[in-house]
């Protein structure tokens, strides 16, 4: 009888700590009897059949390095009917019944719609982004380390700024969640963040300068969510440059440093426990689920739950924010 294995992607946007999630599902699923095989480049190489057996070995010496070894990639095929029959017909090939993606909210939709039009493939999800933004998980491996990387580089603004005397936007990450731009900003001492969980009607711009967070200070620093629906950093700069000519303003966009480095220790865990989590949950029968971590224990939450957009900001660390920059 041919054995069966279980196939291992990374899709969407690389996180750090996503090489160690690798490595923890190998390892676990190794130790408790279980074969895997790696797919490289995400739901784009499932469907070209670029797999490969992996062994304990395979997955030696990758815990401590960002980005992923298996690559990842952004599939339109995935996202046609077409796309995911052929993705199927490999996994049939490689004789893989359980497919673990680990990814952000669309490699996860992706997962729940294959996972309902192949019933004989259980597709289990670990949260790979360094957004946050999904749901009944605290934290998502990478978000952690992208976090630290923003501190670090307003620490290091914050010093320009200083000496000049300057207003700085800082753009961070997230996508449409304002997670980094936050906590960052908390972390990092910043005088404002501009989130897209925080709109109102009032302008958030003018909240600040009326409250006037500038005028016992001689630097501000705001951290931008690079959400759409704020415009950015680079819109908030130009209308202080109209609007409040007084000021010295300039912008920083982090970019893509922030997916990059060697993961944090709590991402490492976290990659760790997780994918530990994913095998174990395989042996209990679970399908179809995210695995998560809530309140320091693992959850199992549905995918459909699992990307619900608009995963709440804790409205406290808002509050926090403005209390502590004055
Ligand atoms: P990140 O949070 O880092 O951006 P992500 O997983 O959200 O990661 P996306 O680019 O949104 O990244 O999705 C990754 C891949 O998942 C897509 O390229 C596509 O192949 C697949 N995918 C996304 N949405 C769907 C969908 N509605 N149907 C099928 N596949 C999808």
């Amino acid at each position: 009888m041919t054995e069966n294995y279980i196939g291992i992607l990374t899709s969407g946007g690389d996180a750090s700590g996503m090489n160690a999630a690798i490595r923890a599902v190998t390892r676990s699923a190794i130790f408790n009897g279980l074969k895997v095989k790696g797919i490289y480049r995400g739901y784009e190489g499932l469907i070209a059949d670029e797999v490969k057996e992996l062994n304990t070995e395979d997955v030696s010496n990758i815990i401590q390095r960002g980005g992923t070894i298996l690559k990842t990639a952004r599939s339109k095929d995935f996202m046609t009917p077409q796309g995911r029959a052929k993705a199927y017909e490999t996994l049939r090939k490689e004789h893989i019944t359980a497919l673990v993606i680990i990814g952000g909210d669309g490699s996860l939709t992706g997962a729940r719609i294959f996972a309902d039009e192949h019933e004989d493939i259980v597709c289990i999800g670990l949260p790979g982004t360094i957004d946050n933004d999904l749901y009944g998980t605290d934290t998502t491996i990478g978000y952690d380390t992208a976090l630290n990387t923003i501190v670090e580089c307003v620490d290091k603004i914050r010093d320009t700024a200083t000496s000049h005397d300057r207003l700085f936007f800082v753009e961070v990450m997230g996508r449409d969640a304002g997670f980094l731009a936050q906590y960052g900003a908390v972390a990092a001492g910043a005088e404002a963040a501009i989130i897209p969980e925080d709109h109102t009607d009032a302008d958030q711009l003018e909240t600040f300068i009326n409250r006037g967070f500038r005028k016992t200070k001689n630097s501000s620093i705001v951290i931008v969510s690079e959400s759409n629906k704020d415009k950015g950093a680079l819109h908030y700069a130009k209308r202080v440059e109209k609007e409040y000519p007084q000021y010295d303003v300039r912008v920083s966009i982090l970019g893509h440093l922030q997916r990059g480095g060697s993961p944090s220790a709590y991402d490492r865990i976290l990659a760790s426990r997780l994918g530990d989590g994913a095998i174990q949950a395989l042996l209990e029968g679970q399908r179809n689920v995210m695995i998560g971590i809530h309140n320091d224990q693992i959850a199992y939450i549905p995918f459909a739950e699992a990307i619900k957009t608009d995963k709440p900001i804790d409205k406290s660390l808002i509050r926090i924010l403005n209390e502590l920059s004055i």
